[in-house]
């Protein structure tokens, strides 16, 4: 199975670059770049290609990830505003781009496990896959030069990152977003181990709202598969378990995300 490449990503690579040069970058992150959007309070996220992992100590390019992933959190955010979870999400542009609302990031990493992995299984001495009593949710201080740190709720409310009330719409929404991602999963033969989401701030007016922002595709989700454990997200990076565009290829697929027969040309299907 070949990876979808840069070629098949964007039919013609100039027009890609003209138009990217007219547009003014507000912001360059590990795995995306924010663009000022064409309308108010719109803005263009565009996924690149580049893989970062323990905090961007190990870094590579891998073809067709970008492509991928801006396929696959469209599918999630769409499937989440349609059961009523409010995200960023407006429409996909092109292979690479996706038009999301403009909002203000609360500076939180919100993650949610039902599975032991990865730093809780490091920091408790928990089994990797021991399944957890009931999912749990723990929340980082987004910020790279300090390691995302985990944090309680005393000190969000304390530095005032976010309020009580914003606290427990956004326990809501990510255990919303647990039980949606969960089922979603479970139906492909993919058990969600955790993942992590970031939430937005709104304004309509002077009333706020809180929102799914940022992406959701397997860079910030665990993924195995039920039978055979097989990780099927970006610890193959992490760890060097393989190709990461298999495995992602693998997720899109078996969501039906990209052709079964051909999932080296998602050009083809809109
Ligand atoms: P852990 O804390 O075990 O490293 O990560 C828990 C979950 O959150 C994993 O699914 C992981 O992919 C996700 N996660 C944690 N930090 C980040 C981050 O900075 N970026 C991304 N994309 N995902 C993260």
């Amino acid at each position: 199975m070949r990876a979808p490449t840069r070629r098949d990503s964007f039919p013609r690579p100039g027009l890609e670059r003209s138009l990217m040069a007219r547009r003014k970058k507000i912001y360059e992150g590990k795995a995306k770049i924010l663009y000022e959007g064409p309308e108010p309070g719109t803005i263009v996220q565009y996924f690149k290609d580049d893989a970062t992992a323990f905090n961007a100590e190990k870094k590579d390019v891998i073809d067709g990830k970008g492509v991928l992933n801006n396929r696959l959190s469209e599918f999630f955010m769409t499937g989440l505003n349609q059961i009523g979870v409010p995200t960023h999400f407006i429409r996909r542009l092109n292979m690479r781009e996706q038009l999301v609302r403009n909002c203000e990031i609360v500076p939180l990493e919100v993650i949610v496990r039902n599975y032991a992995a990865g730093t809780m299984s490091k920091r408790l001495g928990i089994a990797e896959g021991t399944q957890l009593p009931r999912p749990i949710v723990e929340y980082c201080y987004k910020d790279d030069a300090l390691g995302d740190p985990l944090v309680t709720e005393e000190h969000i409310a304390a530095f005032g990152w976010a309020s009580q009330q914003d606290m427990d719409d956004i326990l809501s929404l990510a255990l919303r977003v647990n039980d949606f991602m969960s089922g979603m999963m479970l139906a492909v033969g993919i058990r969600l181990v955790d993942f992590k989401i970031e939430i937005g701030r709104v304004f309509d007016g002077d009333f706020q709202r809180l929102i799914v922002a940022d992406e959701i595709s397997p860079d910030s989700c665990r993924l195995w598969d039920i039978e055979t454990g097989q990780k099927l997200d970006k610890d193959v990076f992490r760890r060097d378990l393989g190709s990461l565009t298999d495995a992602y290829s693998e997720v899109a697929r078996r969501l039906g995300v990209l052709p079964k027969s051909n999932v080296a040309k998602p050009t083809l299907i809109n």
